[in-house]
């Protein structure tokens, strides 16, 4: 009797720690990796498998994952346009993180004119927010992402006091990591400085002026719309005057399109995937999903 009760208590007190764990719940798998990273557990991911944050809509299986959460993370207004009603909806239920506003993070203006092409993305900047403009992949620069991992460290030490000293640890393991990121980063595109490359959708310039790349513009083509003979000879112009060596589509683009841009032009296609659909989730993730881009980015530059 007495050991069986000395067993009960010693089961309930390794289960305790456990059924404390804050829920956690992400919007995409980026920053579900840091979170990884800082909780010690799996949070959820809303986008998943390759899906874009621009242009994801919310399921029902979502919002049930939103309600059951105690601690939402996301960039913002400014990139996840898809959460802004339903993080709103939540009211009070969840502490919601919105990293774009952690401490130390570096914010970039949004692009727009000039060799920039607007690209349709669904920028909540419309709504008289007090974010004006601005370009929401802060998360591709890894010393942004030391600053997510500790905010995300301070929202989980809120909600989990026990657990602070373990959170901040975390933290400050995952800013160790990153650092090595960035080194690695910055010696692997050094030589692509001066090498001209056009992107399909503005994505990178975090990493263009983290590690002095040379971007050339961005381009919008719809792949529902072929672009027109016309629109297609301005586009071969731009990449010829600018000297483009690279124009990089994502893997969920129609290459064929891509193909198309290029066509007739000393300019190679490239792809360039930040979205990860073949990366696993969880703590390795946001460092595979990085290198891989330097890996893509020096693949197809170096060459020229
Ligand atoms: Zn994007």
């Amino acid at each position: 009797m007495g050991k069986f009760l000395r067993i009960a208590t010693f089961l309930v007190l390794l289960a305790a720690p456990a059924a404390a764990q804050p829920k956690i719940v992400t919007s995409f798998p980026m920053l579900q990796s840091l979170a990884a990273a800082v909780s010690g557990t799996e949070p959820e991911s809303i986008v998943r498998g390759g899906g874009s944050p621009h242009t994801y809509s919310m399921r029902p299986s979502d919002a049930r994952a939103l309600e059951q959460a105690d601690l939402v993370i996301w960039i913002g207004e400014d990139y996840e346009g898809f959460l802004e009603r339903p993080i709103k909806a939540l009211g009070n239920r969840a502490r919601v993180l919105e990293l774009s506003d952690a401490p130390g993070v570096v914010k970039l203006k949004s692009r727009e004119g000039g060799v920039w092409e607007g690209d349709g993305h669904a920028h909540g900047h419309t709504h008289g927010h007090k974010h004006a403009d601005i370009d929401g992949h802060m998360f591709l620069d890894p010393k942004n992402a030391a600053a997510f991992g500790r905010a995300i460290a301070a929202a989980l030490s809120e909600i989990d006091a026990a657990n602070a000293a373990r959170y901040r640890a975390n933290a400050e393991a995952l800013a160790t990591k990153l650092e090595a990121l960035d080194a690695d980063l910055a010696a692997a595109l050094r030589p692509l400085a001066g090498k001209p490359f056009i992107v399909f959708h503005d994505s990178l310039q975090y990493m263009e002026k983290r590690y002095g790349l040379t971007p050339a513009g961005s381009i919008t083509v719809s792949p529902e719309r072929r672009p027109s003979a016309q629109r297609l000879q301005r586009l071969r112009d731009r990449i010829a005057r600018s000297k483009t060596i690279c124009v990089f589509a994502e893997p969920q683009f129609d290459q064929a399109l891509v193909r198309t841009v290029v066509d007739g032009t000393k300019a190679r296609t490239g792809t360039l995937d930040y979205v990860g659909a073949e990366v696993p989730p969880g703590a390795d993730h946001y460092f595979s999903v990085m290198r891989g881009l330097a890996k893509d980015l020096s693949s197809c530059l170096s060459q020229g």
